[in-house]
């Protein structure tokens, strides 16, 4: 196979690996399996995932993404490498032009770092991109033109806010809640209402399935298994859509603030674009039933949710590694 360009989607739940003509290769959780006796990577992705929670004494099983920042740059190097490897192949006539999506957070010696561990991964050449600008380009928004554009990417770990002006970020904001806070937010609320502890894949579950961030009336419901924290044992507790709601509030006005931070911030001419032209939400996060219409209902400015929010920022890799010309002055660029 020759792959000449690859585009990777450095989330802090999920990484995605994008092919230009085929989309998306890869989608695999954002987890490295390390032995902590010889510091060697054991597994990446989905069969790291699996050791999590569960890891003797002597792995660690970690995700190197954390908090909108690259936590290990030793570990994203070799996940970097192991996912280059594993769509183009260990014998290469060509080494592949590569980019990666990096939090818009980050420093520019972080930057760099990613740049050198995707050179060192058997780049060819390596561009780095802001998240939310890629969310955006994989939104559909034009990114280029002269106007507000402002886009809500809500993760895993992070939340990143941006208003985006010619191919620039004007103004941002990241929050440290995503997903997986509000998942933690479902299981505390389980264990104090119903002293029943559940483990976070069945939180997480229980938010696709009934949760929301707005009251609704049909309230669905849904029997959960969990561990009864005095007998111990196995106990079923029966949930309904607006407990969530109720129990995630307050990790859903963090981001709002989030969100208004960004408003405040800036300046009139492009907010009164984010007025006419709205906001659009990115990552899986914006998949949570009604978060539009709380956004909005919040800060007064139209919001609409991404066509395929969880594959926006794997779709504009794709979309710049086509386009470098068009979007050179949103890469950082190596070779
Ligand atoms: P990251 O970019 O940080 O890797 P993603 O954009 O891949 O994150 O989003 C992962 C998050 O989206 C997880 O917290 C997951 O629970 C959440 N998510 C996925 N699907 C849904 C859904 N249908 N409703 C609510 N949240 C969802
Ligand atoms: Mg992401």
């Amino acid at each position: 196979m020759f792959v000449k360009k690859i585009g990777i989607d450095l989330g802090t739940a999920n990484i995605l690996v994008f092919i230009p003509q085929k989309g998306v290769v890869v989608n695999e959780p954002s987890v490295v399996a390390v032995s902590l006796d010889d510091n060697k990577i054991l597994a990446v992705g989905n069969e790291a995932k699996e050791m999590l929670g569960k890891t003797p004494e002597n792995i660690s099983a970690s995700r190197p993404v954390k908090d909108g920042v690259i936590a290990d740059y030793k570990i994203t190097e070799a996940m970097i490498r192991y996912f280059i490897n594993k769509v183009s192949g260990k014998v290469r006539f060509f080494k592949p032009e590569v980019i990666v999506s990096v939090p818009a957070g980050i420093t520019s010696t972080e930057r760099r770092a990613v740049i050198d561990a995707t050179l060192q991964a058997g780049a060819k050449a390596a561009y780095v991109v802001k998240e939310p600008i890629l969310a955006a380009i994989g939104a559909g928004i034009p990114i280029n033109t002269p106007f507000g554009n402002m886009i809500v990417d809500i993760g895993g770990g992070t939340s990143e806010v941006a208003i985006i002006s010619l191919g620039g970020i004007v103004s941002f904001s990241s929050v440290r809640v995503g997903g997986d806070k509000l998942d933690q937010a479902i299981s505390d609320y389980i264990r104090k209402t119903y002293g029943v502890a559940i483990g976070s894949r069945n939180a997480e579950e229980i938010k696709i399935k009934i949760g929301g961030a707005t009251i609704v009336e049909n309230n669905k419901s849904l029997e959960v298994r969990g561990r009864d924290l005095i007998s111990g044992l196995p106990k079923t507790v029966k949930i309904n859509s607006n407990e969530i709601v109720e129990a995630m509030q307050d990790e859903l006005q963090e981001i709002i603030k989030g969100v208004k931070d960004v408003l405040r911030e800036t300046p009139p001419e492009l907010s009164s674009d984010v007025i006419d032209r709205g906001m659009v939400l990115s990552g899986g996060g914006a998949l949570l039933r009604n978060l539009d219409k709380l956004i909005s209902q919040s800060t007064g400015v139209p919001c609409y949710v991404a066509d395929n929010p969880l594959l926006c920022v794997a779709k504009g890799t794709g979309m710049v590694l086509d386009n470098l010309d068009l979007y050179r002055r949103s890469v950082i660029s190596r070779k």
